[in-house]
């Protein structure tokens, strides 16, 4: 494993990077093309599901995996504030969770507050295909439940909030189980493992060796491109 690489395991602004970032960029299946050479996640955001084109996105999707660089299938999930009825949401939620579990990719989750029906609708999600909730910002406990249930956890800028709750929760999440990310912010990638090794007592160095090993067994892919 190569020493000193940062993992920005979701991110919508995947230009302005270094040498010694890899960053996982979070793209709708209409912006994906054969020509991407950068590593990328794709999905129908639950903010724009829609079950009269979801079959279409689907094969979108479809048509994207010849792409080495098309390593999971994201951000799909579930938003009580925003977005179509939940209803819809998961319906375009299931569908596309089929899909990664038929091609045997992982899974980048976003969800916000509905819990409950997310852990429903990936319950038949069969034990090797792993599962990340991204931007994650909630309690120890519930942070403890997710991590029982098989979850990966990433975390985002609110960790530069003493005050969040995931500032509060990321002791308690395994280290094997971390990732960062920057999503939408212009937060520095390298900022988040800065504060996160400080309040976890452990270099960044080897904070770095952990995530950059995290990922590889996430993605079943190298963290070299
Ligand atoms: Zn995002």
């Amino acid at each position: 494993m190569h020493k000193g690489v940062y993992i920005d395991f979701h991110t919508h602004r995947p230009t302005t990077r270094n040498k010694d970032v890899i960053a996982v960029a979070s793209i709708d299946p209409s912006e994906g093309d054969s020509s991407l050479h950068h590593y990328f996640t794709a999905g129908i955001h639950p903010w724009n599901a829609n079950i009269k084109s979801i079959d279409n996105d689907i094969a979108k999707l479809m048509a994207l995996a010849s792409n080495s660089m098309f390593i999971g299938v994201g951000e799909i999930g579930l938003d009580k504030l925003k977005g179509p009825r939940l209803e819809e949401q998961v319906e375009v939620f299931e569908k596309q969770v089929g899909f990664a579990t038929s091609n045997s990719m992982p899974i980048v989750i976003h969800c916000v507050k509905v819990w409950e029906e997310l852990l429903s609708a990936v319950n038949k999600v069969p034990k090797h295909i792993p599962m990340a909730i991204h931007g994650f910002n909630g309690t120890a406990q519930l942070a403890m439940q997710l991590v029982e249930k098989g979850f990966h956890l990433s975390v985002g800028s609110l960790l530069l909030d003493s005050k969040s709750k995931v500032s509060q929760a990321l002791s308690i999440i395994p280290i094997s189980r971390l990732f960062f990310e920057t999503d939408s912010s212009s937060v520095d990638i390298k900022l988040l493992y800065q504060v996160a090794s400080d309040k976890l007592n452990i270099t960044t160095e080897d904070l770095k060796i952990q995530i950059a090993k995290n990922f590889t067994e996430f993605f079943n892919t190298s963290a070299l491109p």
